[in-house]
């Protein structure tokens, strides 16, 4: 008798997204004429630019020709592309970094999904609440948690609440955690951490021997000064710190897929017996077991993006995004709204008006105007009483879907 892995018995069914589409699909059959804004997406819609394409072009009629055909190639990744992320994304903020750091992967979903393997089972997790799903799941699946509690909440993890009283930043836990996974800027709050503020992680994990997994995949969307682009810009963080970055919001590869993990080698964790490991050469260990690497034309793509065009078309198109969250941010505070984000991320956080549930507030979008966002509460019990917004619309719909809100909308 084959036994399943139990662990996937305590996850909750995909609930958001599904809940979603039943709502809206039931509003279309009774309005059948309504025009629907969707302004959930959590998916880009800009194409790839055209210095990526080209790129890409090239490298499949390499593919094509008997003298530049490729196999499998490294499984962490092809020198040319990691080169470029260490000069362009590290050593240009101070930071250096050697090739055999960098891991080339299709995603930082699987990443952030994978890097629990490395780790053991007793150990304690820390989230922000609300959170990137992938975080929580992943370990449950993995048995590092307990059960789902009627508040929402799993056994064993520790909630790191980010609401508007406390700014939207996390506090220091009060009991010991082993593992830390924050995400800044962050989806889906859209708000960031100041330098000050992320490094009062990185003193919490070096003296509590803690591993901060820290995702910055919009990275690439700060504006303001001040506001850390990688976890490495503080001091110590080497030590304690695995960073995910993704060229999915940076450059429009959700579905083209590529992104890398940065595992310095000062990065240690122990065994039972208090004997330091590096951590690099265990991802390095699970990588090469388990993946094969990034597509050859995929990675020629992403190294376009360090070129001098390709660096100005994917601004262009990161402002494009940018340019419709401050049309929705200005647009819902001039309301008396309460938002949030929007400003270092393409996510708007809004407080929902007048006391309502995130779900009331989803139907009240939905009916009176014909706009579906994401309720809040869908990211974790915290969420509750909040609402997502992106910036990843189209500017036609972004500014008709505010121009609705405004005149329509009764808060
Ligand atoms: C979109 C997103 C990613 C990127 O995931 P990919 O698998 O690289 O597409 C990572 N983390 C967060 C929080 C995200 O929202």
């Amino acid at each position: 008798m084959a036994i399943i892995n139990e662990n996937y018995l305590k996850l909750q069914g995909n609930y958001l997204f599904a809940e979603i589409a039943r709502r809206v699909n039931k509003y279309k059959e009774e309005n059948p004429d309504a025009n629907i804004i969707r302004l959930g997406i959590g998916d880009v819609t800009r194409p790839l630019v055209p210095a990526i394409i080209k790129a890409m072009h090239e490298a499949v009629d390499e593919m094509g020709k008997a003298e530049t055909f490729r196999g499998y190639g490294p499984e962490q990744g092809y020198s040319f592309l990691i080169s470029k992320i260490i000069d362009n994304d590290y050593k240009a903020r101070g930071i250096s970094l050697d090739e055999d750091e960098v891991f080339v992967s299709d995603g930082a979903k699987s990443d952030t999904g994978n890097i629990q393997e490395i780790f053991g089972l007793d150990n304690l997790i820390a989230v922000t609440d609300p959170v990137y799903p992938v975080y929580v799941d992943s370990n449950v699946m993995a048995g590092r948690t307990g059960v789902i509690d009627s508040s929402g909440r799993f056994g064993k993890i520790t909630y790191l609440p980010c609401t508007a009283e406390n700014s939207f930043v996390p506090e220091l836990p009060k009991n010991r955690v082993d593992m830390i996974y924050l995400c800044f800027p962050n989806n889906p709050t859209g708000m960031t951490l100041s330098k000050e503020q992320l490094k009062k992680w990185v003193d919490y994990a070096r003296e509590n021997k803690s591993i901060i997994l820290y995702d910055s995949a919009y990275e690439a969307f700060i504006k303001e000064d001040n506001v850390p682009h990688s976890i490495y810009e503080i001091e110590g963080a080497k030590e304690v710190a695995i960073e995910f970055r993704s060229f999915s919001k940076t450059a429009g590869f959700t579905g083209t897929r590529c992104a890398y993990t940065v595992v310095p080698k000062e990065v240690v964790a122990y065994t039972k017996n208090g004997e330091e490991h590096q951590l690099n050469k265990l991802w390095n260990r699970r990588q090469t077991t388990k993946f094969n690497g990034v597509p050859y034309v995929i990675q020629r793509a992403a190294e376009a993006v360090y070129t001098e065009e390709g660096q100005k078309q994917i601004k262009e198109t990161i402002d494009y995004y940018m340019t419709n969250a401050s049309i929705i941010r200005e647009g819902l505070k001039s309301i008396g709204l309460q938002v949030f984000g929007g400003v270092n991320a393409p996510y708007i956080w809004l407080k929902t008006p007048k006391g309502l549930s995130s779900w009331e507030f989803f139907d009240k979008l939905l009916n009176e105007v014909n706009i579906v966002g994401t309720p809040g509460v869908g990211f974790g019990p915290s969420g509750e009483g909040y609402f997502r917004l992106t910036a990843f619309g189209s500017r036609e719909n972004t500014e008709e879907a505010v121009e609705r809100i405004k005149t329509r909308l009764e808060i």
